[in-house]
């Protein structure tokens, strides 16, 4: 199958052609003729297997046989993604398909000026890209229009929810047309992704390339059974006997990542942090040294590396595993990407054995245990309940079997609490990471400005977005 006998038009092809992909993948196979069909869909595929081109192109191809060279253009497509990070990339994609289409696209999202967003607006555009929080700040101010809106697309669906928007999402959903096509896409399926999809799509068609929930194929999983102390000591001897040359590790906590980075320095195994402590130098460097291949193992909290897309990274380790379920699939979607192969291995100690349990459910898999000699877990030491974990505020995921929230708190966010009185509210309900996902989510659009001009835009010194994340966050406690 190509992308010609999907029934592209020739200035896809051609941008397509420059990208530099020779055939569809398999969700595109599947997504681009039922959306060209005007059909909703509801579709999951593996992180990494090219899901934005699957609803853009077709999306590029619709509106480009409505564009109107005399009137100002409306908005006709909305695309909703949970983080400013994943808007300008799907807005880098949009950009990059449609370069030769005449379509103007606005990519609309928090902690950057308003005023050219409005700008943009006002000269009119037909496709908007936006996270919730700075849409909804858009509406309230009366800056935009979305009531001609004839296709709406929830990027990154579970991601949504898991993030706690469902209510923005409803806000959204009541001002489109009624008379709309709907495309939703989701890495995982959940029940609530089911009832959300059940409200908003209409007689969807169903497109699912890997089995519910399962982990990427092209990745080969493996688990070692490790005592937790010993865990560097077996991180640093895979490296090195491996001769692994890039590496995505994964720890719970911010304070774990640093830890981490230094004691791999140690070993001479070069390392970095990237989290939402870091100053956004910090993080900007870390990530463009790990791309560049300069540092070697980069280490990072599951907010931080979320919708981070390296080329054909080889090895993800998660030096502890993620306390939700779902975490994992995403974790290790980071590699094997685009049909590279990659591999994914879980230094688990007793304490986590729950947490294995919970991801081999989920993944309807039993991951390889290797026992590696030098390593052999010593059969004295009891399992301990886990301390101050990455929960995020979720309490909606049946996977879950995170620690108590009292559990989670640090001292550090009492002392915090103390300090700031004014902002009891919202540090009080928030948890190590959970308090990282907010405060990134504005400093994570800066990653990628390297490669996209949706992101040269400097952050507001006013950020608006941290009165809407103090209302938005004891929401996440409670949907
Ligand atoms: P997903 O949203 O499914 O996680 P992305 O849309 O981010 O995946 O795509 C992952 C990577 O695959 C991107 O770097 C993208 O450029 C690349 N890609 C997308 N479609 C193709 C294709 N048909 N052939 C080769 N590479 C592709
Ligand atoms: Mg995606």
């Amino acid at each position: 199958m190509t992308f010609k006998e999907l029934g592209l038009i020739e200035p896809l092809l051609k941008a397509i052609k420059d990208k530099g992909y020779v055939k569809p993948s398999p969700i595109q196979e599947q997504a681009i003729p039922v959306i060209l069909e005007k059909h909703d869909i509801l579709a999951g595929a593996q992180t990494g297997t090219g899901k934005t081109a699957g609803f853009t192109l077709p999306l590029l191809q619709i509106l480009s046989a409505k564009v109107s060279k005399t009137t100002k253009p409306n908005i006709k497509a909305l695309i909703l993604t949970p983080t400013r990070e994943l808007a300008a990339q799907v807005a880098q994609s949009v950009d990059d398909y449609g370069k030769y289409l005449p379509l103007k696209t606005a990519v609309i999202f928090g902690g950057v000026g308003i005023n050219p967003q409005k700008a943009l607006l006002r000269k009119g555009v037909d496709i908007v890209i936006a996270t919730p929080g700075r849409l909804l700040d858009h509406i309230e101010q009366n800056t935009i229009d979305i009531s001609h809106v004839e296709c709406f697309i929830l990027d990154e669906a579970d991601r949504m929810l898991d993030m706690g928007f469902i209510r923005d999402i409803r806000k959204v959903l009541a001002l489109l047309p009624a008379h709309r096509q709907n495309l939703l896409f989701s890495a995982t399926f959940s029940d609530e992704i089911k009832k959300l999809s059940d409200g908003i799509l209409n007689n969807p068609k169903l497109i699912e390339v890997a089995r519910r929930n399962t982990s990427s194929e092209m990745v080969s999983q493996v688990v070692h059974l490790v005592d937790k102390d010993r865990k560097k000591a077996l991180l640093s001897k895979l490296i090195k006997e491996g001769n692994w040359k890039q590496i995505l590790v994964f720890t719970r906590t911010k304070h774990g990542a640093n830890k981490l980075s230094q004691q791999l320095e140690l070993d001479g195994i070069s390392a970095t942090a990237i989290h939402g402590n870091k100053s956004q130098g910090a993080r900007t460097k870390a990530l463009a040294d790990f791309k560049a291949g300069s540092v070697r193992v980069l280490v990072a909290t599951d907010i931080a590396a979320r919708g981070i897309d390296i080329d054909q990274l080889p090895h993800v380790v998660n030096f502890e595993l993620p306390n939700v379920a779902e975490d994992y699939v995403h974790r290790i979607g980071r590699t094997g990407r685009a049909g590279n192969e990659g591999e994914a291995v879980s230094l688990v100690c007793i304490d986590e054995h729950d947490y294995l349990k919970g991801i081999e459910r989920l993944i309807k898999t039993s991951i390889k245990k290797v026992v590696i000699e030098g390593f052999e877990v010593d059969p004295r030491i009891k399992a301990e309940p886990i301390k101050a974990g990455g929960n995020r505020g979720r309490n909606n995921s049946s996977s879950r079997n995170s620690p108590k929230k009292s559990d989670t708190r640090t001292p550090r966010d009492n002392r915090r609490k103390e300090k700031k009185p004014f902002k009891k509210d919202y540090e009080a309900k928030r948890t190590e990471d959970g308090k990282s996902k907010l405060s990134n989510e504005g400093k994570k659009f800066k990653e990628s400005s390297n490669k996209s001009k949706y992101t040269s835009a400097k952050p507001s010194s006013s950020n608006p977005d941290n009165r809407q994340n103090r209302q938005r966050k004891p929401r996440v406690q409670k949907d």
